[in-house]
């Protein structure tokens, strides 16, 4: 029946493109060689959907939508209402001449996050601690399908930075400050993607089936070594450096077959990589033979401001010379296009390197299926938040928890909890806020406060865990009477810092906001204490280090409080480690293993253990 189809899909003049059952690279080429200037640029194009409509993608011929962090139709949107709106999307470029698919891509970096009711994993950071690779190939899945189930195709992850000074405000998306660590987490790769075959060849863009999304490696290259962390900055290193730091997680991504690389905002000894032809298109699409697309960040040929008088129109000029080859535009399209025809009909920008670009996003989209299966599968809506995978999100949660000091010298440790007391008390800021839980890139780009989606804070969780005869009392920022004269057998307490995304996280300090450092020291002060610590990187410790009984880094766990319980009330032991160096003072930043001086108050590895009733 299938030849039979092919047979005739021939007969009625169908053209190769269309006919899946002919090499990809055939159809690629086939495609291209139809397609016009306005075409091909528009495949080059990513928008916002914010300013997108039907009739916009029809005009311009647009090749990929996305939504930047929080961007999404309606607050509270259901999955059936995003597959809606991408649908009627895809419906306008499928009613296009040649009718191309779109590709539409979003952050969903930990988790769905920006969609409501998604399930939201811990941040990278929290499942570096972790060390389980195979576990984070779980999450990719998982998200994969959630993401699927709102019709989007196409992830801006993972961050394979490796954040080399945690003042940087993006240090919470690197999976450590060890480029091994880094490497071995690029296993969210087949998790989205799905596993490559054995006779694969590294560089291919490899992204299979309805279930799966195309992954993109970030920031290439170098993010997470800027000068000072400061976002964005200059990375200063050698080029042998940045090969053994920096690059290695890009090579075993492309092994994985990652499908994008995004380039990063920063600059590498003083050249922005957007224009950093040596790297993008010697290093990677050469040397290494990356074949899927390269993608610029939001604006981020736009802030080429090098050389003096740098316009915008120098600016693609020069990211499309140095190898970019899907531009997130992402608002001002009729700019980039009008720019972008002018200087190939001017012959500042050869057709060869249009057509190559063009080349890679096809390719991808052919290899997806997306030609195939273009249209969002309503079928996936209960993917999202769905229980299994909230479970998943609990079992990392409670494997990226980091056991940092239990008991007092010369007490018997705290951890784990009884579930049985007479009364205990819950307090602290991040105790009850699950927009604290979560961080950045949740719901909103810098992350937000309060119950922002669906899950379950630490204090659901305590009140969940402990035995129905323990009375729980909760203060968000009690005072010194009420913590003394309560008649406590214990306190929980949960600070840290506040949701912050990119630049407005850097942190020159790194100390964690008031009343978090006083409430440790009332409550702490008066009754024995577990402090948990929400926060995306290590952070200012000392002055309250000798005044908890118990100190548990639980980074920004997101969705599933309870992870934390079980781990608290010992049915799990702890067994995460850190994947960074805890600093003693910010004077000593940046300090990493294997640095001549290394004098941190915890390595990188640290964690102290306990038993599990139901294991780790
Ligand atoms: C970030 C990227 C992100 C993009 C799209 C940029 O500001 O640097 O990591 O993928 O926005 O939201």
């Amino acid at each position: 029946a299938l030849l039979l189809f092919f047979w005739s899909a021939a007969a009625q003049g169908v053209p190769p493109y269309k006919d899946a059952s002919k090499d990809v690279e055939v159809r690629v080429r086939d495609l291209l060689a139809r397609m016009t200037l306005a075409e091909k640029v528009g495949q080059m194009t990513q928008i916002e959907r914010l300013v997108a409509s039907p009739q916009v993608l029809r005009d311009y011929y647009i090749g990929s939508l996305l939504s930047g962090g929080g961007s999404v139709p309606r607050k509270q949107a259901t999955a059936a209402e995003w597959v809606a709106m991408v649908g009627d999307f895809q419906r306008a470029c499928l009613s296009t001449r040649l009718g191309i698919p779109m590709i539409y891509g979003i952050d969903a970096v930990h988790g769905h996050n920006n969609v409501y009711g998604a399930t939201i994993f811990p941040h990278n950071v929290g499942l570096g601690a972790t060390r389980d690779p195979n576990l984070v190939k779980r999450i990719g899945a998982a998200t994969a399908l959630e993401v699927r189930a709102t019709g989007i195709q196409y992830a801006f992850a993972p961050c394979i930075a490796v954040c080399r000074d945690p003042r940087w405000g993006r240090c919470y998306e690197s999976y450590s400050e060890d480029r091994r660590l880094v490497q071995n987490m690029t296993e969210l790769i087949p998790g989205l993607q799905g596993d490559v075959p054995q006779n694969f060849t590294s560089g291919m863009p490899f992204a299979a089936g309805k279930n799966k999304v195309a992954a993109c490696a970030k920031h290439f290259v170098g993010d997470g070594g800027t000068h000072d962390g400061i976002n964005e900055n200059n990375t200063i290193i050698d080029r042998k450096g940045l090969m053994s730091i920096h690059m290695p997680a890009y090579l075993d991504a492309l092994r994985k077959g990652v499908s994008t690389v995004m380039i990063s905002y920063s600059s590498w000894n003083g050249l922005k990589m957007h224009a950093n032809h040596n790297l993008i298109t010697g290093f990677l699409k050469g040397e290494h033979k990356f074949q899927g697309f390269t993608i610029s960040d939001w604006e981020g040929i736009d802030r080429i401001t090098s050389p003096p008088g740098a316009n915008y129109s120098y600016s693609v000029q020069a990211s499309i010379l140095a190898g970019i080859d899907m531009i997130m535009v992402p608002n001002n399209y009729q700019d980039f296009i009008t720019i972008l025809t002018g200087h190939v009909n001017s012959g500042l920008i050869p057709m060869s390197r249009i057509d190559d670009a063009v080349t890679r996003i096809l390719r991808v989209k052919f290899t997806m299926g997306l030609f195939e299966n273009p249209m969002p599968d309503p079928s996936l809506a209960d993917q999202l938040g769905k229980q299994e995978h909230r479970d998943l999100a609990r079992e990392a949660v409670r494997k990226s928890l980091v056991l940092l000091k239990n008991g007092k010298p010369g007490d018997a440790p705290l951890l784990p909890l009884p579930k049985k007391a007479a009364k205990i008390l819950v307090a602290g800021s991040h105790a009850d806020n699950l927009g604290y839980q979560c961080g950045g890139w949740t719901i909103e780009w810098q992350g937000d406060t309060g119950r922002i989606t669906v899950g379950t804070t630490l204090l659901d969780a305590v009140k969940a865990a402990v035995d129905p005869s323990t009375a729980v009392v909760f203060a968000e920022n009690p005072d010194a009477g009420f913590v003394r004269n309560g008649g406590f057998s214990y306190a929980i307490v949960a600070v840290g810092e506040h949701p912050y995304t990119e630049t407005k996280g850097d942190s020159m300090n790194l100390t964690i906001p008031e009343p978090g450092p006083s409430t440790i020291q009332t409550v702490c002060g008066a009754v024995p204490c577990a402090t948990v610590l929400i926060s995306g990187r290590p952070v200012v410790i000392q002055p309250f280090l000798g005044t908890v009984h118990a100190l548990v880094a639980a980074w920004l766990p997101g969705s599933e409080g309870q992870g934390i319980t079980d781990v608290l009330f010992g049915d799990y032991g702890f067994t995460g480690t850190l994947p960074r160096t805890w600093f003693k003072s910010v004077d000593q930043l940046p300090m990493n293993y294997g640095d001549e001086h290394y004098d941190p108050l915890f390595p990188l590895g640290f964690g102290l253990t306990t038993q599990g009733k139901k294991g780790c």
